[in-house]
């Protein structure tokens, strides 16, 4: 089964978490072990997994891709948003998480963040939950 949530997303770079949406899904599903595959389908977004106990980490993965990439350069792509086109090929589109006891398993602080790079906008994320 594929499950799709809607996210919408307020600033041109925003990582919000989305942890609690996709457990919820997983707990629906009554699938007591198996994989979460999640997917973003966009080319100017991204997804992954990092901290979530405190913030300033994700706002500091944020400062340190704007500079890596920054938003105006001699780019060729003219709708004018390839820095969020870079980011999102660095940062990928898909993550996968262990289910076990219907509830997925992550190592201590980790966190699931879908990541904006050309807001605001409205995005989706997919899920497909693979029973083991
Ligand atoms: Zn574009």
């Amino acid at each position: 089964m594929l499950k799709e949530i809607s996210i919408t997303t307020h600033r041109r770079t925003e990582f919000i978490e989305i942890t609690n949406l996709i457990q919820k899904i997983v707990r629906e599903t009554k699938v007591d072990n198996g994989i979460c595959y999640i997917y973003v389908p966009h080319t100017t977004a991204g997804i992954t997994i990092n901290e979530n106990a405190d913030r300033s980490v994700i706002e500091d993965i944020q400062m340190e891709l704007n500079k890596i990439v920054p938003f105006d350069d001699d780019y060729s792509h003219s709708e004018g948003n390839s820095s969020a086109h870079i980011k999102s090929s660095l940062i990928g589109n898909s993550v996968c998480v262990f289910i076990e006891n219907n509830s997925l398993k992550f190592g201590t602080w980790q966190g699931i963040f879908l990541c904006e790079f050309d807001g605001p906008r409205n995005r989706k994320v997919w899920v497909k939950i693979i029973k083991e």
